[in-house]
C-alpha cells in the first residue's frame, strides 16, 4: 500500500521525524480516509488515536509503527486533554513521526484546535488533515443529505453535550428552532429528551421528521426514522447506542429515496420522496 502510495502521481509529502499530523479519520469506513490521512498513516512511527477511531482504520497502521489510544471511553477515566497535548509534544520531541488520529473532521467537536495550539506553544510543527465529519458523511451512509434545495438552504451542526455533561446553555435553541430547518446533533442521544422539548416549546411541529443514526458508516450501522414529538421515547424503547448523530429536519423524509445502502440489500427507492412530482405525473 505505501509502494502504491509513493509511486502515483500525486504530491503527498513526506513526513518528517518530529512532527505531528493531526488528521481526521471521517466516520468509520477506511474508505472515507484522505489520502493525506492514509499517507500518514503508512509513515507515522506513532499513532495517537481516540475512541471515535476503529480497528478497521488503525489496521492500516505500518507494522513497525506504535498505536496508543488516548480518548474518552464510557464510564471509564478518561485521560485529561493536557496529558494528551503534553503526550504528542513529548513524542514529537523525542523525534518521532506522530500522527494524532481523530473521529470524523479534527476541527468539528474534536478539540484539534486546542491541542494544535499546544504544538504551537511548544514549538512542535504540524499539519492539519480535515476529515469527514461525521454530520455530513454518516447521514449520507443513511441516506440523508444535510442540505437539499427543496427543503433547506441552510444547515446547523450543534453539539448536545457541553463541558459539563449538560446541555449547551451557551446555545439559544429557540433562535435554532426559528432559525435552522435543518439541525444536526451531535453527542445528543443522552440529552435527546430535553433537546425534543426545547424544540418543541420553542414551535417545531411534534410531526417533524427526526433520524437517529447510530455507527454511522460502519458495518453495524442502525438508523431509526422518528418524528419530534416522538424520538425520545422512541430511541428509549430500542435502546440506541452512541455513538449516534441526531438529525432533525425535512430532509429526513428524502431517505426513503436516497436510502443507498437500503437498496444493496433491495429496498426499492423512491424517485419523488418529498411527492413534489406526483402532480406532474398524473396532470
Ligand atoms: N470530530 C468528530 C466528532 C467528535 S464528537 C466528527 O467530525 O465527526 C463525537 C460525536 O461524533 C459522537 O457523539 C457522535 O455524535 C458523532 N459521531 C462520530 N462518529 C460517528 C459515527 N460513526 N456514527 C454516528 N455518530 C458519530
Amino acid at each position: 500500500m505505501s509502494d502504491d502510495l509513493q509511486t502515483m502521481p500525486l504530491p503527498l509529502p513526506a513526513f518528517e521525524p518530529g512532527w505531528v499530523w493531526l488528521a481526521g479519520s471521517g466516520p468509520g469506513d477506511p474508505g472515507l480516509l484522505t489520502l493525506h490521512a492514509l499517507n500518514g498513516l503508512r509513515q507515522a512511527d506513532v499513532v495517537v488515536h481516540d475512541a471515535l477511531v476503529g480497528e478497521a482504520v488503525l489496521g492500516l497502521v505500518r507494522a513497525d509503527a506504535t498505536i496508543e489510544f488516548a480518548g474518552k471511553r464510557g464510564g471509564k477515566p478518561s485521560p485529561k486533554q493536557a496529558d494528551i497535548s503534553l503526550r504528542l509534544i513529548q513524542l514529537a520531541k523525542e523525534g518521532r513521526r506522530v500522527l494524532r488520529l481523530k473521529g470524523g473532521d479534527p476541527f468539528v467537536f474534536g478539540r484539534g484546535g486546542e491541542e494544535a495550539l499546544s504544538l504551537v506553544a511548544a514549538g512542535v510543527p504540524f499539519r492539519i488533515i480535515p476529515g469527514i465529519s461525521s454530520g455530513p458523511g454518516g447521514l449520507a451512509y443513511a441516506g440523508i443529505p444535510v442540505t437539499h434545495r427543496d427543503t433547506n438552504s441552510a444547515v446547523t451542526f450543534v453539539t448536545g453535550h457541553s463541558v459539563t455533561g449538560e446541555v449547551p446553555d451557551n446555545l439559544d435553541w429557540a433562535a435554532l428552532a426559528r432559525g435552522s430547518p435543518v439541525l444536526v446533533a451531535y453527542m445528543a442521544l443522552k440529552h435527546l429528551p430535553e433537546i425534543a422539548e426545547r424544540l418543541l416549546s420553542a414551535g417545531r411541529r411534534p410531526e417533524e421528521p427526526v433520524a437517529l443514526v447510530s455507527k454511522a458508516s460502519l458495518p453495524d450501522q442502525v438508523v431509526l426514522e422518528t418524528t419530534l414529538g416522538g424520538c425520545a421515547a422512541d430511541a428509549a424503547a430500542v435502546g440506541f447506542e452512541p455513538p449516534a448523530l441526531i438529525v432533525f429536519g425535512e430532509v429526513v423524509r428524502l431517505r426513503s429515496g436516497l436510502d443507498w445502502l437500503g437498496a444493496l440489500t433491495g429496498r426499492v427507492l423512491d424517485a419523488d420522496p418529498l411527492g413534489l412530482r406526483q402532480g406532474q405525473k398524473t396532470g
